[in-house]
């Protein structure tokens, strides 16, 4: 049976409940069956009934289109996209759209979960969705990426609206692509909606704060667990996985707080500097070269180097499933902060938590996204207007929150961090359900 985490290092509990009750004896990589699994690890806790387990387990709603679209060489591709709909118990489908190479069904329905459960664990009044087309943006032209969107965007349409389902920008997604698809919707419906998408550019009714609110929100979750532990930030060494969104501006925020930014990486490899990296120098070299690597005063590192250097805080900020059963005993972070959806398999977190390491769950670290879309939907459907200090107040208010309610949870279970997120999460989209009860 569990045993009580020490009350003085709540986050770094010594003898936990597992994680993953019924873990297989092959390690687990689909992101769906992942999701599955920490969900059950949840439904056990909260003793939910199997049927309603059956209903959360599974999404309510998995739309697949082609998406035929026409090339500047006059050839047509038929390429593949996914919108899936997980519950929408307490709101509305929200959720954004990834558009990458190795998309597949289900990632989306993985996320879409991840979504549902993410909504929940801040709070927000919305359910959980995900999109995703098979496709490699990095070789598309901007006008071909247009009218890729465009046409995703009305094969998707019947599903998505203000009300119904709000997507939002994901990996290789960003503000253009959701002003795409408000048009498209908006020309299609005969009037505005900005509501029917988030982080759209600030011209069409987007958030002030939107695109920081990721790491920002990263930020405060990190600050409020250092505390806890007390490492103090100033000083404290942080390497980052992915250098997009999400990566660049918490390595900007992180160097703002006098963290030293000791490793940053993309899609070709990283760079290291244990004194520490400026990241708006790297953001520079990144914008002219296309990658970090080979910028002047950091060394060469691979990405699974990065991923097991020594420092107090990892932050994986790129795809899921990099921290496994291959590298989780060599990870030297203190804390593993989940910038990226899913990047700990359930057997990586087993023993990262049997390490003591503080695995800070994606469902509430990196949820700050989805906080500033919601108050950039209620914006939009109120005709208001906030500004950047109103909404990063508002942001750090729902943060502190959640990160507190999370500790609660945990301490009432005597779980790790992830299982606390996650049962403060299913057990409010379960409340939810059992309310409103079966339709018809
Ligand atoms: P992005 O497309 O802006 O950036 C992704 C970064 O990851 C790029 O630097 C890319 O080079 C790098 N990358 C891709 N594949 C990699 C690999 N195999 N190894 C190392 N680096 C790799 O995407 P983003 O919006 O910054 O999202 C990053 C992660 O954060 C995703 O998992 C996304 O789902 C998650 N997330 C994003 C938001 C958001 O608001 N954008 C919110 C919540 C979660």
């Amino acid at each position: 049976m569990a045993t009580v985490p020490k009350s003085t290092a709540p986050l770094r509990p010594a003898g936990v409940a597992p994680l993953v009750p019924r873990i297989a004896p092959r390690e687990e990589l689909n992101p769906f069956r992942i999701a599955q699994i920490q969900f059950d690890m949840a439904a056990e806790f909260l003793k939910l009934d199997p049927s309603l387990r059956q209903i959360l387990r599974t999404p309510k709603r998995v739309l697949e289109v082609s998406v035929p679209t026409k090339m500047d060489n006059g050839q047509v591709k038929v390429l593949t996209g996914y919108r899936v709909q997980h519950n929408v118990a307490r709101g509305p489908g929200k959720g954004g759209i990834r558009y990458h190479p190795n998309v597949t069904l289900d990632e989306v329905k993985a996320m879409a979960a991840w979504m549902t459960w993410k909504t929940a664990a801040v709070n927000v009044p919305f359910g959980g969705a995900k999109g995703g087309v098979i496709c490699d943006p990095k070789r598309m032209s901007k006008s071909e990426l247009e009218r890729m969107t465009r046409r995703y965007a009305s094969e998707i349409l019947p599903i998505i609206g203000p009300d119904q389902d709000i997507p939002a920008p994901d990996m290789y997604t960003d503000a253009q692509t959701m002003a795409w698809i408000m048009d498209t919707y908006a020309m299609t419906v005969g009037h505005a909606a900005p509501g029917v998408v988030t982080g759209k550019p600030l011209s069409v009714g987007g958030s002030a704060g939107r695109t920081d609110a990721t790491a920002r929100g990263l930020l405060c979750v990190v600050e409020e667990a250092c505390k806890l532990k007390k490492i103090p930030l100033r000083g404290a060494s942080v390497a980052i996985q992915g250098f997009g969104n999400v990566g660049s501006a918490a390595a900007r925020l992180f160097a703002e707080k006098k963290a030293r930014i000791v490793a940053i990486s993309d899609t070709r490899g990283g760079v290291a500097n244990p004194r520490g990296i400026d990241p708006i120098k790297a953001i520079r070299y990144k914008e002219r070269s296309g990658t970090v690597v080979g910028m002047p005063g950091a060394s060469r590192i691979s990405n699974d180097d990065l991923l097991t250097m020594k420092c107090d805080i990892l932050v994986p900020a790129a795809l899921e499933g990099v921290l496994t059963l291959h590298n989780a005993d060599q990870v030297k972070a203190r804390i593993v902060a989940e910038a990226a959806n899913g990047p700990t398999t359930p057997h990586a977190d087993e023993v990262l938590v049997r390490r003591g390491i503080t695995i800070l769950p994606d469902i509430l670290t990196n949820a700050g996204g989805v906080t500033v879309s919601y108050f950039e939907w209620v914006q939009n459907q109120q005709g208001l207007i906030w500004d950047a200090e109103e909404v990063d107040a508002r942001l750090q208010k729902t943060m502190t929150r959640a990160f507190h309610e999370m500790l609660e949870t945990m301490r009432k279970h005597h779980v790790p961090p992830r299982a606390g997120a996650m049962i403060l999460a299913v057990g409010r989209v379960a409340e939810a359900t059992l309310v409103r009860g079966l339709f018809p």
